[in-house]
């Protein structure tokens, strides 16, 4: 079993058999395009999360990965020179790097061109076999989807999103009765077994639901597709890319291969996903499971889209956010920061490079890293470094809002009590005091680098960099020789 990390987080308990456990995925990036900031935010998300109920003491795992099947990929690999393997092979190594720079904490990294994906995937399949038929489809099929669409979907003859006519498509493909399950879904949604946050995403697919659902296709004649996971016993058929897509929820920790740590992990507590994939994950991943037997996850969590200075982020107009150079240009707990408070938890959001700078300076190097300079410098000049642990008098209780993954709102909760630390350090003025009574100046910052001692452990999923230099500042009753400037400010 997992040992959970440093010793310097009161909460933490060492793991046992009976600790709960705590499964978080994001959902896995199509390797098709370079990392952009919305999939940063969603990696944050997901990262907190695990963080949070590792800090807690829960049996955590935490998944995140690449997408690397589909027509899509195979056409951008012809295009590149290489063969379709180099290319995803290429792509998902830009995937992990950036994993790696963000300091994520993930205990795996999926991939769906790995063999042992592909046999849970299959495993899967043949699970769900009692609701699958083969027929034919007849539709329209968008290359940029990956998936067919409805006339009704189109502008001007173009699909909205890719600007591009489909393709008229006749093929003889496998179909999930989906239709089935609606019932089931409604109920299970609507009981709240399975949580679809924010409200208003549930809210969108009850909608879907009570207006009808239609079986979908699953496969693809090899003709037309061959890069991709075969259909067991059809070896003319390959997997429609979301059905083995998804599967990877599963196959990531063990469906096919490790029961047991299938059974210690799943059902997932919660699958941190985009607005624009939520249908697939709140009713066609959880009527597959309820097809093959399998639970259903706990949550999903549905987070919005950002926007650059106001407008759609794209390369013709020039303001697509990289989060590799946010975070090279300011640190990985600054672009943390911005991205898991100001983008709000449940809706789109922006985001600018002013008033990235702006808060940067105002609450990060400010509020934060000169408070904490502060007490420290202040603690050294009146009593040689060293202070007395005092235990806050009012604890910063989250956990609620963590679980209804209100990332914004914890974050402002734990920034509300460092306003409040400001103020106090203002109207104490130890500076003064430390003229005339020089115990009761000491006694006042001790009981400050208890608090922030504090604020450092409930920051520690949210910008656990940041959270550990604090708590070696303040090294147990003795202020760390030179402590280093936690943000610099921005000129
Ligand atoms: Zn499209």
């Amino acid at each position: 079993m997992k040992q959970t990390q440093s010793n310097n987080q009161p909460n933490n308990k060492p793991s046992n058999q009976t600790n709960p456990s705590f499964y978080v995925t994001t959902s896995i990036a199509y390797a098709n395009a370079k990392p952009h900031v919305g999939y940063a935010m969603e990696l944050f998300q997901a990262d907190t999360l695990a963080r949070y109920y590792r800090q807690a003491g829960q049996d955590t795992y935490f998944v995140t990965g690449t997408d690397e099947h589909g027509q899509k990929l195979k056409e951008a690999a012809a295009k590149h020179g290489s063969t379709t393997q180099e290319y995803v092979d290429e792509l998902s190594q830009d995937f992990m790097s950036l994993a790696k720079l963000l300091g994520l904490s993930n205990d795996k990294f999926v991939r769906t061109t790995d063999a042992g994906h592909k046999l849970a995937a299959q495993k899967l399949w043949l699970a769900c076999s009692k609701d699958i038929y083969k027929g034919q489809y007849k539709g329209l099929y968008c290359v940029g989807h990956e998936a067919f669409i409805k006339e009704s979907e189109l502008e001007a003859g173009v699909c909205p999103d890719h600007k591009t006519k489909p393709q008229e498509l006749e093929l003889e493909s496998y179909f999930f009765a989906l239709s089935k399950y609606a019932n089931q879904l409604e109920a299970i949604i609507e009981s709240g077994e399975l949580k679809i946050v924010p409200q208003k995403r549930r809210n969108e697919m009850l909608g879907f639901l009570r207006s009808g659902l239609e079986d979908i296709s699953i496969s693809r004649p090899k003709s037309q597709l061959e890069w991709g996971v075969e259909v067991p016993n059809d070896p003319d058929h390959v997997m429609y890319v979301w059905f083995d897509a998804l599967s990877n929820y599963i196959s990531a920790i063990g469906y096919e291969s490790d029961p047991q740590q299938f059974a210690r992990f799943w059902p997932a507590n919660v699958h941190v996903v985009g607005k624009d994939i939520a249908r697939f994950h709140c009713l066609v991943w959880p009527a597959m499971l309820l097809s093959a037997g399998l639970e259903t996850p706990k949550a999903v969590f549905v987070h919005g889209f950002i926007a650059s200075d106001g407008q759609k982020m794209s390369k013709s107009l020039g303001n697509v956010i990289d989060p590799v150079d946010y975070a090279n240009s300011y640190g990985v707990d600054a672009l943390r920061y911005y991205l898991l408070r100001f983008i709000p938890s449940y809706n789109d959001g922006d985001f600018s490079l002013d008033r990235f700078e702006e808060v940067y300076n105002a609450d990060l190097a400010n509020n934060l890293g000169n408070l904490v300079s502060r007490v420290a410098a202040m603690l050294v000049k009146y009593n040689d470094g060293k202070y007395d642990i005092v235990p806050p008098k009012t604890e910063i209780d989250i956990s609620g809002l963590v679980a209804e993954f209100r990332f914004d709102k914890c974050l402002e909760q734990i920034f509300a009590r460092l306003d409040s630390l400001n103020v106090a350090i203002d109207n104490a003025k130890p500076w003064e005091l430390a003229k005339t009574n020089p115990v009761k100046a000491v006694e006042f910052l001790s009981a400050m680098a208890g608090e922030l001692t504090q604020v450092a452990s409930a920051l520690a999923p949210f910008l656990p960099e940041t959270s550990q230099k604090i708590l070696a500042v303040f090294d147990n009753g003795k202020i760390a020789p030179s402590p280093q400037v936690l943000f610099p400010r921005i000129d």
